[in-house]
């Protein structure tokens, strides 16, 4: 099977054979992809042009019934795409779910807010303020949508959530968007824009698919445009010094590299349920999508006296998970998504290994399910350092795989806090204590440096999905390291497709304009 690209309102093949999808748990080529020869300014120029008047002309509110529809949609063919997700990315039915449903849950979370900014086309920002001292001069912050095109290239890990979650926010501001997915696990995005073009939920131009390489994509783009990025920080490098981007003031988004932190709170016993909370937590981001999470937990921070029954704890459990072809019974953990991710796993692991030590590997591993010698798979691997280590690598080499180190720490907030934005920039980190001034303190020393902070506490236990998953609701993205980027947080999300004005006039003139401005 040869993947198209649909742009400029059809599907168009790209020249020459392209790039081979695997199944990375057999390495059997499931299709190929190639975007050569698709000519990228065409494909924007349609955008810009069809796509964008025709969701201008929509309130919020339509465009939430749009969204709506989308993900009632993925909804239906829900299992065909999680069986696409296992096959071509090399996840657990598990790990599919997750990001099946978690790409539901955010175009329904955006959907929902359509509905509820209603009738309007516009966002007003707070209150007009007057300018002077007669109250006939005001001022009015107004946000509008952007005329250009949402350009959004993501990464290989949610193939179905990572689209859906950038393209929930441009389509609900109201911009077109062209998506490029990660080459190697493009299965379920390709999948999903057939299920849509059928639908013919969309007006035409209002989205596009880039199948295969970006190519020149990012040359062509212009002033009003939006690029949105999520991937590794030196992909992010090159996209923000595109000589196009940078001359023309392109605004862009990153979502890049991260070191999550776990802090274990110096209250906490190993036969309290905030504990196990933490084990779980730190368990579940080690092998859920083989660790391919931007979110999981790589610095596991835990008290100087507790980090031998920790490591011993955690070792058991991650000799306990069964590795092996997410097609076979009772697999937990499937390999990592291509050949070239599990060199640069096992060349950052070694970096690691210079840091600390090996606590807990699987040399030899013979995956479960598996043809002899296929496949790629790193068993769940733990490493620790010394207390007071420096530890460099630990705290600025992510490795994107089932891997985590243990960094003993002295118990106070204000060594945890000095090792963890050691990471320079992170998504999200953690602390689990029952200890509040503690944890108000952690808290108050890491949120500088996270876009997003989860409290642990054995109340939210039962109900809690884990600091790894991202929410609709609640902004994603993190200063430094993490490309400095902020996606999602609800309405908050819509700024960055749309440009905040301030408007400068009388005051009756500023209301009539934001009554049939389409406020
Ligand atoms: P990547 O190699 O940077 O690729 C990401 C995307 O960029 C892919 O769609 C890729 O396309 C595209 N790309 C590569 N070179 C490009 C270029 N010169 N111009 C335009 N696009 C280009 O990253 P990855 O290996 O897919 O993902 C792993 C990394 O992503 C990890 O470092 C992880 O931390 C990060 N990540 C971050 C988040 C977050 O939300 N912060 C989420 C997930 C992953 P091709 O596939 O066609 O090469």
């Amino acid at each position: 099977m040869k993947l198209k690209s649909y742009v400029c309102g059809e599907w168009r093949e790209g020249a020459g054979e392209g790039e081979a999808l695997l199944n990375p748990a057999t390495e059997e080529i499931l299709a190929h992809a190639s975007a050569d020869g698709i000519d990228r300014k065409k494909a924007l120029d349609f955008a810009r042009a069809e796509g964008g008047p025709a969701l201008r002309a929509l309130s919020f509110k339509q465009r939430g019934e749009l969204i709506q529809n989308t993900a009632a949609l993925l909804q239906k063919h829900r299992d065909e795409l999680i069986g696409l997700a296992m096959t071509n990315g090399g996840n657990t039915r598990s790990d599919a779910k997750f990001d099946v449903d978690g790409a539901v849950a955010t175009l329904q979370a955006f959907a929902e807010a359509g509905a509820a900014l209603g009738d309007r086309r516009l966002l007003v920002d707070g209150e007009a303020i007057q300018l002077g001292r007669a109250p006939r001069l005001v001022g009015q912050h107004v946000l509008t949508t952007r005329h250009g095109v949402a350009v959004h290239v993501n990464a290989f890990n949610f193939p179905a959530w990572g689209l859906a979650e950038k393209a929930a926010v441009a389509l609900l501001a109201g911009m077109p968007v062209l998506t490029k997915p990660a080459t190697s696990s493009a299965l379920v995005a390709h999948r999903l824009f057939e299920l849509l073009e059928a639908a013919r939920i969309w007006p035409a131009g209002a989205l596009s698919l880039l199948m295969g390489r970006a190519g020149d994509l990012t040359e062509h783009l212009e002033g009003q445009d939006c690029l949105a990025f999520t991937g590794g920080a030196t992909t992010a490098m090159l996209l923000r010094n595109t000589p196009g981007v940078v001359a023309r003031g392109t605004r862009i988004n990153v979502e890049a590299d991260s070191l999550n932190a776990a802090v274990l709170g110096p209250d906490v016993t190993p036969d309290s349920e905030t504990y196990d909370f933490f084990l779980k937590d730190v368990l579940r981001d080690m092998t859920q999508k083989a660790g391919q999470k931007c979110t999981a937990i790589r610095r596991i921070l835990v008290p100087e006296g507790l980090s031998e029954r920790f490591r011993d704890d955690l070792a058991d459990r991650l000799e306990a998970v069964v590795v092996g072809n997410p097609a076979t019974e009772g697999v937990r953990m499937g390999p990592l998504a291509t050949a070239a991710q599990k060199t640069s796993v096992l060349e950052g692991l070694s970096l690691l290994a210079r840091d600390g030590r090996l606590v807990h590997s699987r040399p030899g591993l013979q995956p479960k399910g598996v043809p002899d010698g296929r496949g790629f798979f790193v068993s769940p691997t733990l490493l620790e350092v010394e207390p007071g280590a420096d530890a460099p690598s630990v705290h600025s080499h992510e490795v994107f795989g089932p891997a985590a180190t243990i960094v003993p720490y002295d118990g106070s907030s204000a060594q945890a806090g000095e090792l963890v934005s050691r990471g320079a920039g992170g998504l999200v980190s953690s602390v689990y204590s029952e200890d509040f001034p503690f944890v108000s303190e952690v808290t108050l020393g890491l949120a500088p440096f996270h876009g997003r902070l989860f409290l642990g506490s054995a109340k939210i236990a039962e109900v809690s999905p884990g600091p790894g998953t991202v929410l609709p609701q609640l902004v994603h993205g993190g200063p430094g390291r993490a490309g400095n980027g902020e996606e999602l947080g609800g309405e908050r999300g819509l700024a960055f497709y749309m440009q905040r004005t301030a408007i400068e006039g009388s005051r009756p003139v500023i209301e009539r304009f934001l009554k049939q401005g389409g406020h």
